[in-house]
């Protein structure tokens, strides 16, 4: 994945927007040689916090997420074990996870959930390591961020059993790719969902259609970096920085002010993630 040339980012207005990008693998390898820059040009760009999400590469990804959000202000680190990686899921793992969780810059517990599209783990292990580890952020009280991928309806019913975790805590649904049908079934269980670079994806109907559904005060924008680069810079590796051009296409989708929406999932994700006001 080629990094964004300088001049291929987006333009920072007079009317500077303020962001948080609620879910980003900043930890990935493919960040190794310029990760400081990644975060310079994030905050010009008025991506003021960031999740980093150390689920998506075994135990390790975990412990490298937590060391940049202990080493920097305004990132901050979600922890747990990735369904592609659910095969290794045993005592060991999550012996280590309710340590890493004891530490102030864990925000949140995923991301977590079911992936049968491309079933990198196996199915039983995969439902194995979901319930637990939503037994897990439970008793941690972290709020929860799910994966899911052709498994929607399995994804719900496992939900279902942590209604009340959902409700005091909350659960979110990161990188929506379904249907106004689906959406409703998340927000009926009290969750939040989050929108990556896909909205701005013409041929997305379906996944427009659910974002002008989802009531303001559950909606969250992220990067889900470095994979969906929003257009118009799709084959380039996605950065925080391009978390502009994803609110501008969710405003428009859905007849708002870019400042508003902006201001709105700022709030939401300070809230969900009980995030410091800088
Ligand atoms: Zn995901
Ligand atoms: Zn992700």
């Amino acid at each position: 994945m080629q990094p964004l040339p300088a001049d291929k980012l987006p333009e920072v207005g007079v009317e500077k927007l303020r962001l948080i990008d609620s879910h980003c693998h900043l930890g990935a390898a493919v960040f190794d040689n310029d990760r400081q820059e990644v975060i310079a040009r994030a905050h010009q760009s008025g991506i003021e916090q960031i999740v980093v999400i150390g689920a998506g590469q075994g135990i390790d990804g975990n412990y490298t997420a937590l060391q940049l959000a202990e080493q920097q202000r305004g990132l901050h680190a979600a922890i747990g074990i990735h369904p592609h990686d659910a095969d290794q899921w045993n005592e060991e793992t999550r012996a280590k996870l309710f340590e890493m969780a004891r530490t102030n810059s864990v925000v949140g517990y995923g991301e977590v959930g079911l992936d049968f599209h491309y079933n990198h783990s196996a199915v039983k292990n995969q439902r194995r390591a979901f319930s637990e580890q939503c037994e897990i952020a439970a008793q941690l009280k972290l709020p929860l961020i799910i994966h899911t991928r052709n498994a929607h309806k399995e994804t719900l019913q496992v939900l279902q059993h942590y209604q009340k975790h959902i409700q005091e805590i909350g659960a979110l649904l990161h990188c929506f790719s379904e249907g106004p049908g689906e959406l409703q079934a998340y927000l009926e269980l009290g969750m939040h969902v989050s929108f990556a670079g896909i909205v701005t994806f013409a041929n997305a109907t379906a996944v427009h259609q659910a974002l002008q559904q989802v009531p303001a005060s559950r909606l969250l924008l992220e990067t889900d970096a470095p994979f969906l680069t929003p257009k118009p810079r799709r084959g380039f590796r996605n950065e925080p920085a391009c978390l502009v051009w994803t609110a501008a296409a969710a405003a428009q989708l859905r007849s708002e002010d870019v400042t508003k929406i902006c201001a709105e999932t700022y709030a939401n994700s300070v809230r969900f993630f009980q995030l410091p006001l800088p």
